[in-house]
């Protein structure tokens, strides 16, 4: 058996867990002052997600890097294939904030969108 332990990031109180792990698999939480927070430690060592943030190369607009996230979390285990998709993107048209930039990012039903906006190199937007 391992130990494991977490900080609930489910609210402000952060509550320190304590988290006991067999095969894998989460056999035991301490220390949650809510629900909340054994699903978080389950969830956490079960099947880790993240909102991932990056940049992507642009050709021909006014900012050489542009922000970029995904809508939603992806499992923490895709990041590395993530970066490296993320590194063969060029962006080479104006986009606003929130637009998408990849659908269905490495199929996971989650988009890869802007986060700010990038006009063209002579500062317009179209
Ligand atoms: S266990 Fe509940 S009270 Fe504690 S940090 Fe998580 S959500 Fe907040």
């Amino acid at each position: 058996m391992i130990i494991k332990h977490l900080t609930c990031i489910e609210c402000p109180k952060g509550c320190g867990l304590s988290v006991d792990i067999e095969n894998c698999k989460v056999v035991k939480v301490q220390g949650q002052r809510c629900p909340k927070g054994e699903k978080y430690a389950v969830a956490e060592v079960e099947n880790p997600v993240r909102i991932m943030t990056s940049a992507v190369l642009t050709r021909g607009l006014d900012i050489k890097m542009l922000p970029v996230r995904t809508n939603s979390p992806i499992p923490k285990s895709r990041i590395q294939e993530a970066m490296r998709e993320i590194k063969r993107i060029r962006v080479e048209r104006p986009v606003r904030t929130g637009e998408i930039i990849v659908k269905n990012f490495l199929g996971l039903g989650v988009d890869l969108v802007a986060a700010r906006d990038v006009k063209k190199g002579d500062g317009s937007i179209f």
